[in-house]
């Protein structure tokens, strides 16, 4: 465990598309493994990496080391997809079939049942743990989706400024509006869009098919460009090959030649479509500049779920004919423990590796490690999460040295190290939440 403020860590393996900036020669080239790892020292000081070296000819001095023997070394996870005020509801509001109808008729009665003036309490608790879960297993930023009905949204976002505020030096965390397009009409939707912006919030919600979709959209348009916030849609969340929000929204981008940032999330219908379709629908996304969060857990769950019937698909949208497209692609963690997903853990070492079976994100692993660390940071406007001189020493750091060493066991005994310091990595006890 580090306790000094200038160290070095030596022999970390770290996967070379993470090293934008390292040079290698031509022998220490022969020298990066078949997975695409490298052997680096990293000299860290005052909270920053300052030095980043292969091995070989890093410096030797009388420094403090910490000889990582191979083990592996990664920027801190950026989780851009949650629902962290839904979150660990399962026990009391759980999905009795696990279907996405199901799940939706759920999270409507736990809020008739349990969403009062007075539930400011339950929320801040239930979405603290899961902030604590984050930040002790890596990750340093998480955007989340909020329920936004007018019931609910003033108390809802008003704990999540709260929490902002008091992570603020741990996590950071971004909020988006979740409706349906129709609550941006009229006042409302200018009501809800000022209070997203007072917030330095993300403009969101889920388009539908129906025949008023692309006048929804240019209302949504509309309000973002006017406060110059940036857009985040759950999109295409079915198995329905006529739905095509994705192409809509990408359209509609186009159209409006929106400046902001645009992430388009899940996107399964994708997957369902014609060669045809699918080509003419990348095009757009690519020329719109459109980047797509994929979300394989929940999608793996939801996706093609009927009863007595085992599923034929995974769910997830085409990330490698995506990425292949030029188009940015993350993943993130989606539902935690509450009707849409019955799992989770906030980590974004299991949302990869269940990432890597469901959509085969191996063979090779090529630069995939990005989705859930660079690609999502970039995406999420923040500050490089590339590991060079002068970045943030903000690391996991794992026992294990090759990627089926990573991605086999859960590995509960990393250590994450924060502004160049190891955190506490103690998950918090779930009776937190009785
Ligand atoms: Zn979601």
């Amino acid at each position: 465990m580090v306790i000094s403020s200038h160290y070095r860590l030596v022999n970390a393996h770290i996967p070379l598309c993470l090293l934008p900036s390292l040079r290698l020669s031509s022998q220490q080239i022969t020298n990066i493994t078949k997975e695409g790892l490298i052997c680096c020292d990293l000299e860290i000081k005052a909270g920053k990496i300052i030095g980043i070296y292969p091995s070989e000819s890093a410096p030797t001095d009388n420094l403090l080391r910490w000889d990582l023997k191979k083990g592996i070394v990664l920027p801190c996870f950026v989780d851009m997809h949650t629902h962290l005020d839904k979150g660990h509801i399962w026990e009391r509001t759980p999905n009795p079939d696990g279907t996405f109808n199901s799940a939706l008729i759920a999270v409507g009665s736990d809020r008739s049942n349990n969403y009062s003036n007075s539930s400011y309490e339950d929320i801040y608790r239930r979405m603290e743990f899961g902030l604590k879960c984050s930040y002790a297993q890596g990750t340093k930023a998480i955007r989340t989706h909020i329920d936004c009905p007018s019931t609910q949204f003033d108390l809802s976002l008003q704990v999540f400024a709260d929490l902002q505020k008091e992570w603020r030096d741990r996590l950071t965390l971004q909020a988006v509006s979740l409706v349906t397009l129709e609550d941006y009409d009229g006042a409302r939707g200018e009501i809800l869009a000022d209070r997203i912006a007072d917030l330095g919030g993300i403009l969101g919600g889920v388009p539908y098919a129906n025949p008023h979709l692309e006048a929804q959209l240019d209302r949504l348009f509309n309000l973002a460009s006017d406060r110059h916030l940036d857009l985040d849609l759950h999109t295409d969340e079915n198995d329905d090959p006529n739905s095509h929000a994705l192409k809509a929204t990408s359209e509609a981008a186009l159209r409006h030649n929106f400046k902001g940032k645009i992430v388009c999330d899940h996107c399964c219908s994708l997957a369902v479509q014609s060669e045809s379709e699918i080509k003419e629908t990348l095009a757009l996304v690519k020329s719109a500049k459109i980047g797509i969060v994929s979300l394989p857990m929940c999608n793996l769950y939801l996706q093609d779920r009927q009863s007595m019937r085992t599923p034929r698909w995974r769910g997830v949208t085409l990330v490698h004919e995506l990425k292949q497209a030029g188009i940015p692609v993350a993943i993130a963690s989606d539902n935690v423990r509450d009707p849409f997903f019955a799992f989770g853990n906030h980590d974004g070492l299991e949302v990869f590796s269940t990432a890597v079976r469901i959509a085969h994100l191996d063979t090779p692993y090529s630069d995939w490690i990005k989705v859930i660390t660079t690609t999502p940071s970039e995406l999420m406007g923040l500050e490089s999460n590339f590991l060079v001189a002068g970045a943030s020493a903000d690391l996991v750091i794992f026992n294990a040295r090759y990627f089926s060493e990573l991605l086999s066991r859960p590995q509960s005994d990393r250590y994450v190290i924060r502004n160049g310091i190891a955190i506490d990595t103690t998950l918090p006890d779930y009776a937190e939440l009785d």
